[in-house]
């Protein structure tokens, strides 16, 4: 699994799991994180194949989103996520919004 340089939190799959990108209002309307998930197999836990190239999610670690047709605008959920307050990601910067504003820093 990939290291992300530069981030404060690793990309591994007991993060990805933890992750409540899946779910949040942002990107749950976006054909290409569907497609992406498609991709994978229809579920992020069961793929053998994760890496912040391929994962609609765990922005805090893999940076901004590729996917285009996300919409900013809606509140992110991170906050209430393991890996947020695991990492103490509300520190910053960014705090909210990865997949807008990119990975944590440490
Ligand atoms: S803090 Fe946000 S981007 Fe990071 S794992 Fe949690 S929900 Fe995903
Ligand atoms: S980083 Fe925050 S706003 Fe972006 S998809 Fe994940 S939970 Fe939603």
């Amino acid at each position: 699994m990939s290291q992300v340089t530069g981030s404060k939190v690793p990309f591994t799959r007991e993060n990805v799991m933890k992750c409540l990108c899946g779910i949040c209002p942002v990107q749950t309307e976006s054909q290409c994180v569907e497609e992406s998930v498609r991709k994978l197999g229809g579920s992020i836990a069961e793929s053998p194949n994760l890496s912040p190239e391929n994962v609609p999610g765990l922005y805090c670690s893999s940076g901004t989103a590729n996917c285009p047709d996300i919409d900013p605008g809606k509140p992110c959920v991170c906050a209430g996520c393991g890996v947020y307050n695991g990492y103490a990601l509300g520190c910053g910067p960014p705090v909210h919004h990865f997949c807008l504003n990119g990975g944590s820093s440490a």
